[in-house]
């Protein structure tokens, strides 16, 4: 029942008026946490708008309206891009809305198409029939180079955010979206991603590397954002994106997206989880999680690092070990590629992609690469070889993102 669970009832045809414009419901294109979100056309300019509406409650409203302010910042100050090329979805228009409960905030973005999650269901079901008609079926799960241009964007986009001091906090498929160009007609809006961005499982990996139209998407999701320099909450991040150093209440800044998006790529790449952390009997999430961690990444690295997390004595003890769960099985992320997803590990591409993965998810935060360093990363050269040398003296110049490591301290 929506309105028990604070969402807005909305049936097909509804109209909402704002100061600028009034938008008809065609239908639903998705929810979340925080809103519910819609198909609309302005019946003033014609143009089709995902109209997203808040749950009610006071925290869902402080957080919309939070969203609204750093949008507009983040449009206001648009130095370099035009709205339509923005890597920030744009957000078109805003206004209240009277419920039968109370007011919901609106919000009309420019229209995207699917979200990632569902590229990668899809494109799951997909490889699974294959592999279940005992058909050969790659490795991978997108087109190289699709993989390629999504992971491109996606730190392009990041980087434009932390350069405008804004560290997004919920890096996640669900928050990624791929961008619409068909024309719609009628109220029928399929909105199906188009094949060409799927692998077919039955071809060869060489074969399916070109796409005939490149993929664009836009970052989404604002909801959660915060400014580099007054983090709004210290309890950031979907669970198998939070980074070690919110689980262990170490200083953390925009650097934390970066590792949300190390565990997105692997998730492109595979179909699963990098990290999916369980309650046990003996331990609890957070302990599983930092498990997980340390089995794919080594050991958290010195006592330092421990003195500046406030839980970090609450889960280890004096040898560095965790307190409630002692066997680990150590697997790194080139073995776990090759031994469990059988990625061919002299193919170059796959090489690369472990490197730039690795350099996501440094524990040391002055060691993690920001996203704007790691666009430059051999990965996203055209015929990209794989040289150990040119990866490890990629430049890391994170010290250039505000409050990449902590909270920034106002001048
Ligand atoms: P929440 O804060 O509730 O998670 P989101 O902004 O993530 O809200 O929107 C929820 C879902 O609605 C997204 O995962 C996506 O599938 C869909 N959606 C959001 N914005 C758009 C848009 N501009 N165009 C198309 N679909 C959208
Ligand atoms: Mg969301």
């Amino acid at each position: 029942d929506y309105s028990i669970l604070g969402y807005h009832p909305v049936k097909i045809g509804d109209e909402f008026t704002s100061d600028i414009s009034r938008y008809r419901v065609l239908r639903k294109l998705g929810w979340g946490h925080f809103s519910t979100v819609w198909l609309c056309s302005s019946l003033i300019s014609g143009q089709f708008v995902a109209l997203k509406i808040v749950k009610l409650g006071k925290n869902y409203t402080e957080a919309a309206l939070d969203e609204i302010s750093i949008l507009r910042l983040l449009q206001e100050d648009d130095k370099g891009y035009p709205v339509d090329d923005s890597p920030v979805v744009s957000l078109l228009d805003h206004f209240t809305i009277q419920g039968p409960n109370g007011t919901h905030i609106a919000m009309a973005f420019e229209l995207m198409g699917e979200n990632l999650l569902h590229l990668i269901f899809q494109n799951k079901s997909q490889k699974f029939a294959a592999a279940s008609q005992k058909e050969p079926v790659s490795p991978y799960l997108l087109p190289v180079d699709t993989l390629r241009l999504i992971i491109f964007q996606l730190l392009q986009g990041t980087d434009y955010m932390h350069r405008h001091s804004v560290i997004h906090t919920d890096i996640k498929p669900e928050n990624i979206l791929i961008t619409h160009k068909a024309e719609i007609s009628g109220d029928i809006f399929p909105l199906k991603i188009p094949t060409k961005f799927q692998i077919l499982p039955s071809q060869p990996l060489h074969q399916s590397t070109s796409a005939e139209e490149p993929i664009e998407i836009k970052v989404a999701d604002l909801g959660n954002a915060t400014f580099c320099n007054l983090h709004l909450s210290d309890h950031i991040q979907t669970r198998q994106y939070r980074a070690p150093e919110i689980l262990l209440g170490h200083s953390w800044g925009a650097l934390a997206d970066v590792w949300s998006i190390g565990c997105l790529i692997f998730e492109l790449l595979t179909g699963d989880y990098l990290f999916e952390p369980n309650l046990g009997a003996s331990f609890t999430k957070d302990e599983d999680h930092l498990a997980q961690i340390i089995e794919l990444l080594g050991v958290f690295p010195s006592m330092e690092y421990a003195q500046d997390c406030e839980r970090y004595r609450k889960y280890f003890l004096d040898n560095n070990s965790l307190r409630h769960i002692s066997k680990l099985k150590f697997w790194s992320l080139e073995s776990v590629l090759e031994e469990k997803y059988k990625f061919d590990m002299a193919d170059d591409n796959i090489k690369l992609l472990c490197d730039l993965l690795l350099k996501c998810l440094r524990y040391d935060l002055s060691e993690r690469y920001d996203c704007g360093s790691l666009m430059a990363h051999p990965f996203f050269k055209k015929d990209a070889k794989f040289d150990q040398r040119e990866c490890d003296e990629l430049p890391n110049n994170n010290f250039n993102v505000p409050g990449f490591t902590c909270e920034e301290q106002a001048p």
